[in-house]
């Protein structure tokens, strides 16, 4: 009999793995209490302190074989780990415990482990949360030391296999990857887990959150993986695990052809070219982006450079950070978007953000800016220069009216204005352009198209602001639709006001990246999309294989009459006559 649990899939390009089982059992944070034998504390604390190094010293191995195209928020995890274990609070604490109480090393760290737990709790901050989880990995690697259990020792051989665990950190990720896990569960993580956002970097097929994996299977029992559609699958028939290893030579396949296409034009059957560019949050995201055969950036959100820490990056540091990203790109252009801080975007520095009623409609982005135009115009002058040195654009988020338009715009102007009378070298015609996410913008596109060089739809906020839903709030997730009517009349509306006005006109948000939604997209006129890099190659098939003009004839129609209960059924059709290539 068939068993299937469900949870979350990770699909980073390879959805299926079949393999056995090898369960791994749980780094225990519990212990007994206990307390000493007179005369035992000294040498409870060294063992208490040599535990912490060799936990320090496993991280240290690990991080030194992380593969060299991982991505870079890898090593941060590790590194994030690693600095917990040479936080005082943690190592003092519990040293502390066993000098004055005479308790156990396992038990003093444990207490101390809940103080700091009770802590992280009464400050409800969901970044915390994930801080919570950290010291959960951080101590129970410790534990693992104290206990002499190692977690990697109490796998069975994990190559080929599938590994299903309660839970995974960051670094036991990686150490399966290194040691050829096919796939993995987890009974606990969500989308956004490091779990997750590291198996879908590594290519690993995942299914995360699926809840009773550890108890309802069993270990060396073959499993179907399918992260496609985020289900795990027990006792298959041959029948069945036949489907899904033709499934995973398909998709290697399918990856494959993929990636031959890199330099392949993303040319219509028509000849109408279509120009692909890349959404990038930090420099890094360059390789990735080029990988894909990107022609640019069209989106760098700069906010990644202000969140997790403490102080406010500097002129030089913005600086830095665009030079890395306009000569990784090669002399293709760059858009870098300025601050747009705010609702699901928080950063330490400004606690006001937190503090807004409703932070979605609040002092966030460009309003911000406007506020704090100190902050604005160190990012302003950066820009400029790094512009100096290559095509940059400078694109400004979430306006809602002409006048912060023309006051952001004045800014720029200002700053143009006294860098060249310092003798700084820029780009004094830097095209300024601006995003349209809000309905008021959208129907408003007319004023912004006279004002600035080029417009970008970004559909993500968009559809939130049209349809008054939070595009963090899952429970409101239901309602969240990029083909309600009302948000397919506000982007034709716009690209349709571009092209009367002459205004250059893009895309940025995920409707773009979607395969969905994509044929919608350029049959609405839009001929320069920008989207995450993961979705770049398939992007550039799937438009090779349409039909530009017959796409515009039929969303003509369907945007004639968008009827809400037929929209996505139409949307579904376009393209779909047509013999593929
Ligand atoms: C958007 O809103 O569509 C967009 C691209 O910006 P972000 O997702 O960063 O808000
Ligand atoms: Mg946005």
């Amino acid at each position: 009999m068939t068993l299937s649990l469900h949870g979350i899939g990770v699909d980073g390009g390879i959805g299926t793995a079949v393999g056995r089982i090898a369960m791994l059992a749980r780094g225990s944070i519990q212990a007994e209490p206990r307390m000493l034998h007179h005369g035992n504390v000294e040498q409870e604390v060294a063992r208490f302190l040599a535990a912490v190094k060799s936990a320090a010293d496993q991280l240290r191995q690990i991080r030194s074989q992380i593969p060299p195209d991982t991505p870079p928020d890898v090593a941060e995890f590790i590194d994030a780990h690693l600095l917990m274990l040479e936080d005082r609070a943690l190592i003092q604490g519990p040293v502390d415990l066993i000098r004055e109480e005479g308790c156990s090393a396992e038990w003093a760290l444990q207490l101390k482990r809940n103080q700091m737990v009770k802590l992280f709790d009464q400050m409800e901050d969901p970044y915390l949360r994930t801080r919570r989880d950290d010291l959960d990995h951080v101590v129970g690697r410790v534990m693992a030391q104290l206990t002499s259990k190692d977690r990697q020792e109490e796998t069975d051989e994990v190559r080929g296999r599938i590994v299903v665990a309660e839970e995974l950190t960051p670094a036991d990720t990686i150490v399966l990857h290194n040691q050829g896990a096919a796939g993995l569960v987890t009974e606990y993580g969500s989308p956004m887990s490091h779990t997750a956002i590291l198996a879908r970097s590594l290519g690993l097929p995942a299914v995360v959150g699926a809840h009773g994996a550890t108890t309802l299977l069993q270990p060396g029992e073959l499993l179907v993986v399918d992260a496609t559609h985020g289900a795990v699958l027990a006792g298959c028939d041959t029948g069945t695990l036949d489907f899904f290893r033709r499934r995973i030579e398909l998709e290697r396949a399918h990856r494959h052809s993929l990636l031959e296409l890199k330099h392949t034009p993303a040319v219509t059957r028509d000849g109408i070219e279509i120009t692909l560019m890349a959404n990038i949050e930090l420099p890094e995201d360059v390789r990735a982006a080029l990988n894909a055969g990107a022609q640019g950036v069209g989106l760098y959100r700069t906010e990644f450079l202000y969140m997790n820490r403490d102080t406010l990056p500097d002129e030089e540091e913005h600086y830095r950070a665009y030079m890395e990203v306009v000569r990784g790109m090669g002399g293709q252009p760059v858009t870098i978007r300025t601050l747009d801080l705010g609702a699901d975007k928080q950063c330490e520095q400004q606690p006001e953000l937190s503090s807004c009623i409703n932070p979605a409609l609040g002092l966030r982005a460009i309003r911000l800016c406007l506020k704090e135009t100190a902050i604005f115009r160190t990012q302003i002058r950066a820009i400029l220069r790094a512009a100096a040195a290559g095509p940059v654009r400078l694109m400004l988020p979430m306006l809602t009216n002409i006048h912060e338009a023309r006051n952001a715009r004045a800014l720029v102007d200002d700053e143009i204005r006294n860098l060249k009378q310092d003798g700084v070298p820029i780009d004094a015609e830097i095209p300024v352009g601006a995003m349209i996410e809000t309905p008021a913008a959208a129907l408003t596109a007319g004023d912004f198209a006279e004002l600035f060089d080029f417009l970008s739809i970004g559909t993500n906020d968009l559809i939130q602001y049209t349809l008054a839903v939070d595009r963090a709030d899952d429970s409101v997730a239901y309602l969240y639709d990029p083909l309600h009517p009302a948000v397919l009349q506000l982007i034709h509306h716009t690209v349709r006001t571009c092209r009367e006005k002459g205004t250059a006109v893009s895309i940025c948000g995920e409707m773009a990246g979607d395969p969905r939604h994509l044929p919608l997209v350029l049959g609405m006129g839009l001929k320069q999309l920008s989207m995450h890099p993961a979705s770049l190659l398939e992007a550039r098939q799937q438009i090779r294989r349409l039909h530009w003009r017959n796409l515009r004839e039929e969303t003509r129609k369907l945007l004639e009459q968008p009827s809400p209960d037929l929209v996505e059924q139409q949307v579904r059709q376009l393209g779909n006559t047509e013999a593929p290539h």
